[in-house]
C-alpha cells in the first residue's frame, strides 16, 4: 500500500477579526511544532493572508486561500486570481467547498475550471466532494461523488490528480455536529479511490484523501486510521487552537 502523509487543513471560514486571525496562527504554529510527520494548513479569509502568513512563514504551518476565481486577472469585481493568492504565499486552495457549491452556484464544471487553474499557478487545490443527505437518502451517493470527480478528471486529466488532495465531505455532515462514522466514510474514501484507480492505479494510491464534518478531538483518530482516511479538513474545530493542535497530534501519532 502507498504511504500517504497525514494531511489537515482548517477552513477558517468568514469568522473572526485581523487580530484573532494572527492570534490563531500564532498558537496553532506553536501548537503543531515538531508534527513534522503531517501536513498542516490553514485557510484564512482572503484579507487575513498577508498578516496570517507573516506568522507562519517561519514555521512547518502552511497557507491556503478559502476560494478563488479561475481567470488569472480581468473585470471580475470582488474576486481574487490563484496567482493573486498564490503571490501572498497560499499553496493550497480549497475549492469546491459544498457552501461554494450550494450558497455561490457553482457547479462541477466551474469547480473544474478552478482546480485547472490553481494547478497551472503552482497552487494544490483541496478538491471538495459530498453528498447531500437527499441524494444519499435516495441511493444516488456513487453518481454524485462520480460526476464531481468526473468532470475535474475530463478538464485537467488523471496525472494532475497527483498534485491535488481531495477532500470528501459530506455535505449533512458539515457544522452540524453529525459525523460521518469511520466506516461510512471509509467506503466513500475507497469508492473516490476505486474510481481514480480506473484512470491510473499509482496516482489514486497516492492521492491523499481527507474527511471533512464535524471531525473534533475526540473522533479525529477513529477517522483517520481508516485505511482510506488521510486527514481531515475542518471547519468549527479548527477555529480553536487547542481543538485543532489536537486533531492534527491525533494524525501525527497514526
Ligand atoms: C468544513 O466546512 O469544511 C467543515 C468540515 O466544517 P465542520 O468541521 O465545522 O463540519
Amino acid at each position: 500500500m502507498a504511504s500517504r502523509r497525514k494531511f489537515v487543513a482548517g477552513n477558517w471560514k468568514m469568522h473572526g477579526s485581523l487580530a484573532d486571525a494572527s492570534a490563531l496562527a500564532t498558537a496553532v504554529s506553536q501548537g503543531v511544532s515538531g508534527l513534522d510527520n503531517i501536513d498542516v494548513v490553514v485557510c484564512p479569509v482572503n484579507v487575513h493572508i498577508s498578516a496570517v502568513a507573516s506568522v507562519t512563514q517561519s514555521t512547518s504551518v502552511k497557507l491556503g486561500a478559502q476560494n478563488a476565481h479561475p481567470a488569472e486577472s480581468g473585470a471580475f469585481t470582488g474576486e481574487t486570481s490563484m496567482a493573486m493568492l498564490g503571490e501572498l504565499g497560499c499553496q493550497y486552495a480549497i475549492v469546491g467547498h459544498s457552501e461554494r457549491r450550494q450558497l455561490f452556484g457553482e457547479t462541477d464544471k466551474a469547480v473544474a475550471e478552478k482546480v485547472e487553474a490553481a494547478l497551472q499557478q503552482g497552487i494544490t487545490p483541496i478538491l471538495c466532494i459530498g453528498e447531500t443527505l437527499d441524494e444519499r437518502e435516495a441511493g444516488h451517493l456513487e453518481k454524485v461523488i462520480h460526476a464531481q470527480l468526473g468532470e475535474v478528471l475530463a478538464r485537467v486529466g488523471i496525472d494532475a490528480l497527483s498534485k491535488v488532495v481531495v477532500a470528501y465531505e459530506p455535505v449533512w455532515a458539515i457544522g452540524t455536529g453529525k459525523t460521518a462514522s469511520p466506516q461510512q466514510a471509509q467506503e466513500v474514501h475507497a469508492m473516490i479511490r476505486a474510481r481514480l484507480a480506473c484512470d491510473n492505479a499509482d496516482i489514486a494510491a497516492s492521492v491523499q484523501i481527507l474527511y471533512g464534518g464535524s471531525v473534533k478531538p475526540d473522533n479525529a483518530a477513529d477517522l483517520f486510521s481508516q485505511a482510506d482516511i488521510d486527514g481531515g479538513l475542518i471547519g468549527g474545530a479548527a477555529l480553536d487552537a487547542d481543538s485543532f493542535t489536537a486533531i492534527c497530534q491525533a494524525a501525527s501519532a497514526l
